[in-house]
C-alpha cells in the first residue's frame, strides 16, 4: 500500500475565509479531497483582518511562534480551526502585517510592504511545522505569495534535518502577477547574494517571489493544460518563458475543478427556483429575479451575464469597442465585477447610454454572482489570457452557455457549438469583430429553443467536479517527493 502523505496546503487566500480571485477557490476545495484517502492535510493562510474569528470559530492557539528573519524577531500568533474533518486551517497572525482591510493591496496598489508580510508568513508557517512536529511530505505552494517556501527550504532550511523529505510543488495560478520588490529587498528576507542571480530570484533588476518558486520546487504545474504550454511563450510567459521552458519536464497542467455541492441548481439556496437536467423550469424564474435585480424588464432576450475581477486580462477593451453594435442586437447584459478604474467608469457609461439593456454592479458579492450564473442565458469571458478560468465551469454547472475567448482552461473546457457539439461558444484571435460574430451567433441559436436546451444539457451532464483533478495532484504529490527522495 502507499504511503500516507503528510500534506502542508499553503495558500495566500481560500474560499470560505479571504477571496480576491479563482485561487480561493482552489485553496477552499481541493484540499477535502484528500483526507478521506487517509492523507493529513494542514492548510496555511495569513489571519487577514477582514476573518471573522467569531464567524469562523477561530481558537487561538496558546504559545506563540518566535523565529527570527535576517535581525528581526518576529513573533506570530496562531489560530485554527477545521474546514473539514482532516483538514485543520491555520492561521498566522501578526496585526503589523495583516490587520489590514484588503489581502495585498489597495486600488489596484500594493503594499509596499508585501515581502516583508509574505516572507513572515513562509517563514512562520515553516517554523509552526517544526513547533508541531509535523513533517510534510509535500508543501503544496499556490502563486508568488507562497514562492518563498521554496526557497527557504533551499536556502535557510537546507540542511534542517527535519525538512529533508519534504518536497515542494508550486501551482501557478496567475504568472502575471510575481511579487517583484527592489534588490535591497534580498538582505530583509535573510537571503544572500547568491540567490539574486537570473537563474534564481533576480528578475530584470528586482526580487521575484514567484521565481522563488519557479526555480526551488521540486514541480511545477498550472492549471490547465493549454496556460501551461502558451506560458512557455513569448506572447504569454511575462519574461517567464525562458525558465519554463527548460523546466517544461517538470511543468504540469491540471485543470481546476469547482465544489459540485457549492455550486449545484439543484440546491443552491441563493437562487429564486431550483432545477435540474431533469428539469430547467426553474432557471426562468432565477432569470426575472435577475432582471429585478438590476431592474431590467422582463423580456425574454437572451441576458448575457459577466462575473469578473475588472481588470486588463479579462478582455474588456475588446467589449468597450464593439459595446454599441452589441447593443444593437436584441438581448440584455448584466455585469458585477470590481478592479481598475477604468473599467469601472466604462460600465458606468454603458448602464447610462443603455438603461433598458445593460445592468451594472460594482461590488464583490458572492450572493449576486450565484444570481448571475443561475439566471442568464449565457456567460462572457472574452478573456486575453485565462490560466483556468471558474466562471465558465460554474456556468456549464447552471445551463448557462459561456462565450469565451479561446485561451488557457477556456480552451480546454470549452467546446464551440458547430450543429453537433459544443458546450459553448469560442472564437480564437483577441479581436472585437471576432467577439462581436460570436456574440451573434449565440443569440442565433438561442432563438432555436431545442437546440439551445441541448446545448445547456451538455454544460450541465459535463463533469467538472474536483474528483478527477485531486488524483492528479496526488500523482504529482508522490512524483514531486520521489524527486526529492532521489
Ligand atoms: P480570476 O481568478 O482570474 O479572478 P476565475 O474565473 O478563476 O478568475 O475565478 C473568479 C472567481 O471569483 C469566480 O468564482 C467568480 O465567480 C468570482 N468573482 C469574481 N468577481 C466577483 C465579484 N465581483 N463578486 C463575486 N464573485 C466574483
Amino acid at each position: 500500500m502507499e504511503k500516507k502523505l503528510n500534506i502542508a496546503f499553503v495558500a495566500p487566500e481560500v474560499v470560505p475565509y479571504a477571496k480576491t480571485g479563482g485561487l480561493a477557490d482552489v485553496a477552499g476545495a481541493l484540499p477535502k479531497f484528500f483526507p478521506e484517502a487517509g492523507h493529513t492535510v494542514k492548510l496555511f493562510l495569513p489571519k487577514y483582518k477582514k476573518i471573522d474569528p467569531k464567524k469562523f470559530k477561530l481558537k487561538k492557539l496558546q504559545s506563540k511562534i518566535t523565529f527570527k528573519i535576517a535581525d528581526r524577531n518576529e513573533i506570530a500568533s496562531v489560530f485554527t480551526t477545521e474546514l473539514v474533518s482532516g483538514v485543520t486551517v491555520y492561521f498566522i497572525d501578526n496585526s503589523a502585517y495583516f490587520n489590514r482591510d484588503e489581502l495585498y493591496g489597495e486600488r489596484g496598489k500594493d503594499y509596499q510592504d508585501n515581502d516583508l508580510r509574505f516572507s513572515f508568513f513562509a517563514k512562520a508557517v515553516l517554523e509552526l511545522c517544526k513547533r508541531m512536529d509535523f513533517q510534510p511530505d509535500i508543501f503544496h505552494c499556490h502563486d508568488w505569495q507562497t514562492g518563498l517556501i521554496p526557497t527557504y527550504l533551499k536556502t535557510l532550511y537546507r540542511e534542517d534535518p527535519f525538512f529533508a523529505d519534504s518536497a515542494t510543488l508550486f501551482t501557478i495560478h496567475n504568472l502575471a502577477y510575481q511579487g517583484l520588490f527592489p534588490p535591497e529587498s534580498l538582505s530583509a528576507l535573510g537571503l544572500g547574494r547568491d540567490v539574486y542571480t537570473s537563474d534564481t530570484l533576480e528578475y530584470y533588476g528586482k526580487v521575484s517571489f514567484i521565481k522563488g518558486g519557479l526555480v526551488f520546487s521540486e514541480l511545477l504545474n498550472t492549471v490547465s493544460q493549454k496556460y501551461s504550454r502558451e506560458i512557455q511563450t513569448e506572447e504569454y510567459g511575462c519574461g517567464l518563458e525562458g525558465l519554463l521552458a527548460a523546466r517544461k519536464q517538470d511543468l504540469f497542467g491540471v485543470v481546476n475543478g469547482i465544489d459540485y455541492d457549492d455550486w449545484n441548481p439543484e440546491t443552491d439556496p441563493m437562487i429564486a427556483g431550483n432545477y435540474s437536467v431533469a428539469d430547467l423550469a426553474g432557471k426562468s424564474f432565477c432569470k426575472k429575479e435577475l432582471q429585478d435585480e438590476y431592474q431590467l424588464p422582463h423580456k425574454d432576450l437572451p441576458l448575457i451575464g459577466i462575473v469578473s475581477r475588472l481588470a486588463d486580462q479579462k478582455g474588456f477593451d475588446l467589449i468597450n469597442e464593439v459595446i454599441d453594435e452589441i447593443m444593437k442586437m436584441d438581448l440584455q447584459l448584466v455585469l458585477l465585477g470590481t478592479g481598475e478604474p477604468k473599467y469601472h467608469e466604462m460600465f458606468e457609461e454603458i448602464k447610462k447610454k443603455y438603461p433598458q439593456k445593460a445592468g451594472v454592479a460594482l461590488a464583490f458579492d458572492a450572493k449576486l454572482a450565484q444570481k448571475i450564473y443561475a439566471g442568464s442565458d449565457l456567460f462572457l469571458m472574452p478573456s486575453r489570457y485565462e490560466p483556468c478560468g471558474l466562471g465558465q465551469l460554474i456556468s456549464l454547472r447552471y445551463g448557462t452557455v459561456p462565450i469565451v475567448r479561446r485561451t488557457g482552461g477556456l480552451y480546454d473546457t470549452i467546446i464551440n457549438y458547430d450543429q453537433k457539439n459544443g458546450n459553448g461558444f469560442a472564437f480564437t484571435a483577441y479581436d472585437s469583430k471576432e467577439l462581436l460574430q460570436t456574440i451573434a451567433k449565440a443569440i442565433g441559436v438561442y432563438a432555436d429553443k431545442k437546440t439551445w436546451k441541448r446545448i445547456q444539457l451538455r454544460g450541465m451532464k459535463a463533469d467538472f467536479s474536483w474528483h478527477a483533478s485531486a488524483k492528479k495532484y496526488l500523482d504529482l504529490y508522490r512524483k514531486a517527493i520521489n524527486i526529492k527522495r532521489k
